[in-house]
Order: C-alpha cells, then sequence, then structure tokens
C-alpha cells in the first residue's frame, strides 16, 4: 500500500502558521514511508473562500519549502483538487445516501430550528439535533416536498451508544452518539459541507493517513459513520495537538500572528520558521533544536509527537532563526536573501509610489521608508503628543482600533479607510484625530505617507500587532478600564 496524505485547506483568509504545520508533519509523514503527499483546496464556502487566498496560501506553503506531489496546480491522477469543481461528485453520492435510508431531507426553516433548540434546552436535552427531533409529521413533509420548499440533506446519526475510533496518537476515542448531530452533507444551495466532501475526497483520492488538528476530534464520529455508510474504509486517524499561545491559549491572531506573510515580512529565514514548526510538539531522537527539513524527514517518527500542547513563541523562533541567518549564510548569501527581502521588484513597486513625491533624492527614501523594513518599533510616550488628544484619549482609540482590526477581514485601503472613518464617527472623533495615533503605531512618527496605504501594505497581522504593541507601550488597559471601554465600545 502507497502512504498517501494530505492539507486540505480551506482559503478564506491568510495563510496560517497552523496550516503549514500540520502540511509538514503530513508530507514528513509521507515522505518517510516513500508515499505521496497531495494538496487539496476545501472552498465549499463560496461565501468566504477566495482565489487570493487560494494562491497566498500555496504561495507561502512552497516559500516555506513544502510541496505536493499532487494539488491543483501542479495537478495528478485524482484531480480535480478543488472542492468547487467537484460539485458533481458529491450531489450524487448524498443521494445514495438518500437512497439507502442513511440521509433524510429536512425541511425545517432556520426559525424553526431556533424554536426547537430553545424548548430543548428548556427541557435539559443534549444539544445536538438529531433525525427525531427534527422531524416533522409525514403530512407537513410532503406538503413542503410537493410545494419544493428548499431543503438540506442530513445524516441520520445513532440515537445511542458509544462511538469508537483509534487515533495514531490517541489510543482509543470514545464520544457518545447523542452527542453528535444529525450532520448537515448538502445545502439547500447543493453545495456539500465540509463532512460530505472531506470524506468523499478522501476515499477518492485514496488517502491513507488524516493527520489533522484536534480541533477536527469531535468530527470523527460523523466521518467514521459515513465511510461505513458507503462502505469505504477509513483512512488511520492521526490528531494533532494544536499550537497554542504563550499563555496557553489556542494560537490566535487576536494574541499573536498567525499569518505566515507575517513572520516572511517580519524577516525570518523559511529554513528557520520550518524548523521552529518542526520543534512544535515533535523532537530529533538526539533532541538537537537546529535541524533540516531532511533530517527531520531522515529521522521521523510520528510516535515522537507529544500531545502537551505545543507553544508558539516567537523569542524562541527568533533565537532558533538567529542561528541559521548566522550559521547558515555565508556573506554573499546574506546580502541576496536580504536584498530579496527588502528590495524585491513587487515589495518596492508597492512602496515607491508612496515615497516619490515626497523626496529630492534617494538619500532622503530610507529614512521615510525604513518602517516598511521594519519590525515592532521603538516607540515610547513622547510620540504620541498631541496637540488637543490626551494620552488616556490616545490609549482608548488605540484599544478601539485593536478591536475594530481584529474583526476587519479585508486589507485594502479603501476598505480600511471605511471601517476607521465610520469608527471615528461613532467615536464622535475627526478622522484625523483618530487616525494620528495609528500614524505613529504603524509608521513610528505622525509626519509619515497614508497610514491606511501603508496597513494596506503590511498586511493585517503586522498592522495589528504594531497597533498593539503601541497601546502596551502606553500601557494596556487595566482590568476595570477594559470592562468600561468594552461596554462603551459594544454601544458604539
Ligand atoms: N478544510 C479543513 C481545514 O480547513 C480540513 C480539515 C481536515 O484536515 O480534515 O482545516
Amino acid at each position: 500500500m502507497t502512504i498517501r496524505t494530505r492539507i486540505a485547506p480551506s482559503p478564506t483568509g491568510d495563510p496560517h502558521v497552523g496550516t503549514a504545520y500540520i502540511a509538514l508533519f503530513n508530507l514528513a509523514f509521507a515522505r518517510q514511508q516513500g508515499g505521496k503527499f497531495v494538496l487539496r483546496i476545501e472552498d465549499t464556502d463560496q461565501t468566504r473562500s477566495t482565489a487570493e487566498s487560494e494562491k497566498t496560501i500555496l504561495d507561502s506553503l512552497r516559500w516555506l519549502g513544502l510541496d505536493w506531489d499532487e494539488g491543483p496546480d501542479v495537478g495528478g491522477e485524482y484531480g480535480p483538487y478543488r472542492q468547487s469543481e467537484r460539485k458533481d461528485i458529491y450531489a450524487k453520492y448524498a443521494q445514495q445516501l438518500l437512497d439507502e435510508g442513511h440521509a433524510f431531507k429536512c425541511y425545517l426553516t432556520a426559525d424553526e430550528l431556533n424554536d426547537i433548540r430553545n424548548s430543548r434546552r428548556e427541557q435539559g436535552l443534549p444539544a445536538p439535533l438529531q433525525q427525531d427531533a427534527l422531524a416533522l409529521s409525514t403530512e407537513e413533509q410532503q406538503k413542503r416536498e410537493a410545494a419544493n420548499a428548499p431543503f438540506v440533506i442530513r445524516m441520520k446519526i445513532p440515537t445511542q451508544g458509544v462511538c469508537e475510533f483509534d487515533d495514531m496518537l490517541r489510543g482509543k476515542i470514545e464520544i457518545e452518539w447523542n452527542m453528535v448531530d444529525a450532520q448537515i452533507l448538502l445545502k439547500s444551495d447543493g453545495m456539500p459541507t465540509y463532512h460530505l466532501a472531506n470524506v468523499v475526497d478522501d476515499h477518492l483520492m485514496k488517502i491513507t493517513h488524516v493527520l489533522r488538528g484536534e480541533e477536527w476530534i469531535n468530527s470523527a464520529p460523523k466521518h467514521q459513520l459515513l465511510y461505513k455508510y458507503f462502505n469505504w474504509d477509513m483512512p488511520t486517524l492521526c490528531h494533532m495537538p494544536l499550537l497554542r499561545n504563550p499563555d496557553k491559549s489556542k494560537l490566535s491572531k487576536r494574541k499573536n500572528p498567525t499569518s505566515i506573510l507575517y513572520y516572511k515580512r517580519m524577516g525570518y529565514m523559511p529554513e528557520g520558521l520550518l524548523n521552529y514548526l518542526a520543534r512544535m510538539g515533535w523532537s530529533m531522537p538526539d533532541e538537537r533544536e537546529k535541524f533540516t527539513r531532511k533530517e527531520m524527514f531522515d529521522n521521523f517518527d510520528i510516535q515522537r509527537v507529544s500531545l502537551g500542547g505545543p507553544i508558539f513563541d516567537q523569542t524562541k523562533l527568533s533565537w532558533l532563526n538567529g542561528l541559521w541567518v548566522r550559521e547558515n549564510l555565508t556573506t554573499e548569501e546574506f546580502a541576496l536573501a536580504f536584498q530579496q527581502w527588502a528590495l524585491n521588484p513587487e515589495y518596492l513597486m508597492q512602496i515607491i509610489p508612496l515615497i516619490q513625491q515626497r523626496v529630492e533624492k534617494f538619500s532622503d527614501v530610507a529614512p521615510l521608508a525604513n518602517f516598511f523594513l521594519s519590525g515592532m518599533l521603538d516607540l515610547n510616550e513622547e510620540d504620541f503628543k498631541h496637540k488637543s488628544l490626551t494620552i488616556e484619549e490616545i490609549r482608548k482609540i488605540l484599544q478601539f482600533s485593536v478591536w475594530r482590526l481584529d474583526t476587519h477581514n479585508q486589507w485594502d485601503k479603501d476598505s480600511l479607510f471605511s471601517e476607521l472613518k465610520s469608527l471615528s464617527e461613532q467615536m464622535d472623533l475627526k478622522i484625523r484625530d483618530l487616525l494620528f495615533p495609528l500614524f505613529v503605531a504603524i509608521s513610528g512618527t505622525s509626519q509619515s505617507v497614508s497610514v491606511v496605504d501603508s496597513m494596506s501594505i503590511l498586511g493585517p497581522d503586522m498592522s495589528r500587532a504594531r497597533v498593539r504593541h503601541a497601546l502596551n507601550t502606553l500601557g494596556s488597559a487595566s482590568k476595570k478600564e477594559a470592562k468600561r471601554w468594552e461596554k462603551e465600545y459594544k454601544a458604539l
């Protein structure tokens, strides 16, 4: 049997370090056993998936030195490798489950579902909704069917007993069936949900081992049942530990930059970042910290993954990357790598249009552009001196901006501007006043090039991190203050 593993990212945002981490372990596992590694794009959520996100995910994984044998860009025997191009396949399998009595059409509206949920809560019944709870009277069901009312297809779930499955790292896992809901498989627009598409594709793409994050453990019973309904062998499951923030919470962009683009913009070497990701819950037999991708693959043993939540700590990453920078680059290589990082045409062509109109000679460029080539800026309270705003007001603007930017996902200058403009109106501030602390946070001075342009070039994670850093420089909110501000912010 040829070992076949896969990574199945959803292209709904910036490329996440967690995706690279899981990709690395899937690749290591496949390579170590002479197998194949597949990249599949799970873009069934058409409202959130974008071609741009897919491209940055692929580019970022490649930048890190990860490569795949089959995928949307390289092709392969089991394509297409983008789920949106496989729609007909899933509909056929959903129909098969209906025909065989393993699934049912559900005509309930959102309001009806809400009512059922509320009444179950009142009665103290388990939250997951199964087929009985979702059933309409036969008459009503027929009426809606005849009227061609919109419906979804849901899978049937055993109403009692325990689901058992094996995990390569965790051994036997048990989950009670009454904690599993009658999952939607096909949505009313005919698109499959993750569960159906994932199982069908893993089967058709002959995936033998599924290494994925532990957040998917609760999906395993549904998947196991689907394999059983289809009479297919289930791949071996392996749920990897989640990456964590230094405070042990799940790694999240609100606390720690999660985008690979951030680490690239920060100037980490891909080899350093990949080495650090390999250290997340895994160690070399001799426990050495610094090793290459090849050394990892040659020594790979999945059983050396430890389940204690690995902490993604930027200080440790910087230390390790420093070893790579100092020990693995000749002076010429360093110069070239730095040139490619800082002065590549793609980056320069974003920056120069902002700079050109403001300089008289080339020697004026570096002082104006240095914040495009920096990480966190060296700020102090003096930098935030303003003719009318107090430091307290500035801290509040920074905090409100952090909250607003955390939930702002589109990152072009126009949408950033209109978001910040509406925040200024809600806070009853002139837009210039609201932007002042952001100028300082992003560029180190208020006399700089357009702050929204700069933010769009620096990207969401770098921009958010700088605004957070500015707030920390001035003193982040005390507990009491945070409570008050949160209330005010919610009321905006
Ligand atoms: N599309 C899922 C994700 O975004 C894939 C999960 C899996 O590997 O099964 O992570």
